[in-house]
């Protein structure tokens, strides 16, 4: 029986402790309108905070009621201050509840903070400007996220204790000497706390930034064995078959077969080399590249293969072009890619054009063809690694998904930039903008 009761009350406890925790986040919530999730963590710590601040007040205030004389109540300070409180402590609960603008919470509560210390001030007999300074600074403390922000607050306490002193006139030395000590003691208690919580801060980016890391290795990890699968299964298969049959002609197309994927594997190691070579040195050698002679060059590497599908190039170059300031090689790499894709995307009987125009003091070099151009579902996933279109994955011409991850690589290395415009069906355009004045900060050789 006696156990029995026990259970019971152990489990009416627990129900209570659940429901009291439910009410809790509930009062605690701020608007579902935040979508920053880190503002919305500050947005409930601030409200935690004014939620034991208002009951806190209201009991000292019945106990104020309670043990002073009802005619000294309305000119006592601590009274007085203890109502600025509580008011201030609802009114910006209130606001954190309803508004999801945080950062103007924060500075309503300044202001309150700074209003409230000068009604104080200026209405107290004898003034007594501590008081409403110490529920003021425990407020702003926890609010305050920027060190800046904090030093600033806490030096412009500091003033108006100065004003302030000035302006009632008759404070003596001593006392002013007293409270200008108390005052900045608090003040630098304040900033430290300020800066433990900026460490602390500092801490969860930096583990922020190590769990993104390692995200993005296992991402990379698991898209290499995916990638690689492919191409090893078929030379896999292949290999097995060439070995089990005599017909020359099957063993000439398994033996092309098996060329095409360590062809292709040994692409995908390029880039993939590549890449981590371009994130070794990320500051390459720069020197004045003529981009016109570039150009030419690449255009002959691509001859053959655009024979092979009847492209047309044509060729709109600017004549005498600024020499632009890139790493020559790298920069060869990146052109190369972008025009290679413009032959891979494009059919039969299409054309590309290679243009170089002068805007402002960048280069632009654009790479346009007349393909199948780039759907507005893959338009923010291009420049991902490894990321490829439909028809590029199921393609086996040996695309890897790096090409365009290399290029903006190498481009923004040099401070150029990328921009791409695409018409599904109508054809893409990727134009290169390169600076063609020479940055102090960079040498030359
Ligand atoms: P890939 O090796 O697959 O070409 P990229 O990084 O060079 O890898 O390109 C990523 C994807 O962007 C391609 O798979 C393709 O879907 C798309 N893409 C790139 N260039 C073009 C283009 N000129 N026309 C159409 N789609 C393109």
């Amino acid at each position: 029986m006696n156990r029995q009761r026990i259970e019971s009350a152990q489990y009416w406890l627990a129900r209570m402790g659940q429901r009291l925790h439910a009410l809790w986040e509930k009062v605690v919530q701020p608007p579902n309108s935040i979508d920053d999730p880190e503002t919305m963590r500050r947005a409930r710590v601030l409200n935690r905070i004014l939620v034991i601040i208002i009951p806190t007040t209201l009991v000292i205030l019945v106990v104020q009621l309670a043990v002073s004389p009802i005619e000294k109540l309305p000119i006592s300070t601590t009274f007085s201050s203890v109502i600025m409180g509580f008011a201030s402590a609802l009114l910006v609960y209130i606001v954190n509840r309803i508004t999801g603008n945080f950062r103007f919470v924060s500075y309503l509560l300044i202001a309150i903070g700074i209003v409230a210390i000068l009604v104080n001030a200026f209405s107290s007999d004898p003034p007594h400007l501590e008081i409403s300074l110490l529920v003021l600074l425990s407020l702003c403390g926890t609010l305050l996220f920027s060190m800046w922000e904090t030093i600033l607050l806490c030096a412009v306490n500091i003033i108006l204790l100065v004003v302030f002193a000035a302006v009632i006139g008759d404070m003596p030395d001593d006392i002013l000497k007293d409270l200008v000590v108390y005052m900045s003691l608090v003040q630098l208690f304040i900033v430290f706390v300020a800066y433990q919580r900026n460490v602390l801060e500092a801490d969860r980016q930096q583990l922020a930034l190590a769990a993104a890391n390692h995200e993005l290795l296992t991402r990379l990890i698991t898209d290499l064995s995916h990638d690689f699968r492919t191409p090893l299964a078929i030379v896999n298969t292949s290999a097995y078959l060439l070995a089990r049959t005599d017909d020359p002609l099957a063993r000439e197309e398994k033996a092309e077969q098996i060329n095409v994927q360590v062809q292709r594997l040994s692409k995908m190691l390029d880039d993939i080399l590549m890449l981590s070579r371009l994130d070794a040195t990320p500051d390459p050698t720069l020197t004045l590249v003529d981009v016109d002679s570039l150009l030419t060059n690449l255009v002959q590497d691509f001859q053959y293969s655009m024979e092979r599908k009847n492209l047309h190039m044509n060729i709109d170059l600017m004549s005498k072009p600024p020499p632009v300031i890139a790493n020559r090689a790298n920069l060869q790499r990146a052109l190369s890619k972008l025009i290679e894709n413009a032959v891979q995307y494009t059919s039969e009987n299409g054309s590309i054009t290679l243009r170089t125009r002068l805007i402002v003091t960048m280069l632009a070099i654009e790479v346009v063809d007349t393909g199948i151009g780039i759907s507005q579902d893959d338009f923010p996933l291009i420049f991902e690694y490894f990321f490829r279109g439909d028809k590029a994955r199921s393609s086996d011409e040996g695309s890897t998904g790096l090409g365009l991850s290399i290029a903006r690589r190498i481009i923004e290395m040099v401070d150029g930039k990328i921009e791409v415009e695409s018409v599904v069906g109508k054809g893409s355009t990727f134009r290169v903008l390169l600076p063609t004045n020479i940055p102090h900060t960079r040498r030359l050789h």
